[in-house]
């Protein structure tokens, strides 16, 4: 039988909008040791917004924004929305496909049009112009570069802009998190994003281990690598692309507001977004079993 402590937790727990699935998972709660967040949505806001637009000679703001805005209108991506919402005219897609964790590709118009992280315009065998890489390191130290370009007539596939794209931590993830530091909780931001703003992120939030550069594959992997070391893992996302991870990990949390994937792959769900309803549910974890023993 459940112990009364439990259920009494769990019923706190809905009151505080902190939803468990069962009297396992907060037993799984008081053992975490170390938490892994995902960047985009958990830490920061998600809501991002479009900065700077360099794009190369010959090609105007206006026409860059027609493109890789109609290209970007079509995927449900953070920073895809940031680029949509900028926007000009009404240029239709075709075989729109989108590479997990690192970009886009579909047919504008009559253009083969790409949109993605650097290396991901790199595997489509489009090199960065020297006139361009200034834009994507600026980019890179406040946000996330998207290097974006399609291909002429002779079919070979050209970068010819980049927009740099950038949203700010939640207000209350840095207390949040020094909460769960003082739960005893290794914390670690584990990002698809690059490395400098993963670095900026972090230390504004106060996180003391970086993991950037991953894919969605990755992360689980990385999960995984935790576990192995004889840790006990709670993984908070919000995003589809963070579902493999919560499920991986010894305890999902999935932020409220987030994709449907995230919160059928998740152990705990806030009904709140932000960090500090993952600290309640550990507090309420360590609290709801130190009754029991
Ligand atoms: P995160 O871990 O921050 O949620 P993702 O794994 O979803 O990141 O994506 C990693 C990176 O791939 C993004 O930071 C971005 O550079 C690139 N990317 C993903 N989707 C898109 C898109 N639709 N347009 C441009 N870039 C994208
Ligand atoms: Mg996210």
């Amino acid at each position: 039988a459940t112990p009364i402590a439990i259920l009494v937790g769990t019923g706190r727990g809905a009151q505080l909008g902190i939803l468990i699935t069962g009297p396992e998972a907060l037993e799984q709660a008081d053992r975490i040791d170390t938490v892994v967040l995902d960047k985009t949505g958990t830490v920061t806001t998600g809501e991002m917004t479009l900065g700077d637009v360099t794009t190369v000679p010959g090609v105007s703001r206006d026409e860059a924004l027609a493109v890789i805005g109609a290209l970007e209108a079509v995927s449900e991506h953070p920073v895809a929305r940031a680029i949509a919402d900028a926007r000009r005219g009404e240029e239709s897609v075709d075989g729109f496909r989108s590479h997990a964790g690192r970009g886009v590709t579909g047919t504008v118009g009559d253009l083969a049009a790409f949109a993605g992280k650097p290396a991901f315009a790199a595997e489509r065998g489009a090199t960065i112009p020297a006139d361009l890489v200034p834009a994507v390191a600026s980019a890179e130290t406040v946000g996330t570069a998207v290097v974006a370009g399609w291909a002429d007539a002779d079919g070979v596939p050209r970068v010819r802009a980049v927009f740099a794209v950038a949203d700010g931590i939640r207000p209350d993830s840095a207390d949040a998190i020094a909460r769960l530091r003082d739960l005893g909780a290794d914390v670690v931001l584990l990002t698809g994003d690059n490395e400098t703003v993963a670095r900026a992120v972090a230390a504004e939030a106060g996180i003391p281990t970086v993991v950037a550069g991953v894919l969605p594959e990755q992360k689980v992997a990385e999960i995984e690598r935790l576990r192995a070391e004889g840790r006990r893992v709670a993984m908070v996302g919000d995003g589809v692309n963070d579902a493999a991870a919560l499920a991986t990990a010894d305890l999902g949390i999935a932020m409220g507001g987030g994709a449907d994937a995230a919160l059928h792959a998740s152990d705990i769900t806030l009904v709140r977004s932000g960090l500090p309803a993952a600290a309640d549910a550990l507090q309420l974890s360590r609290r709801t079993m130190r009754i029991i023993r």
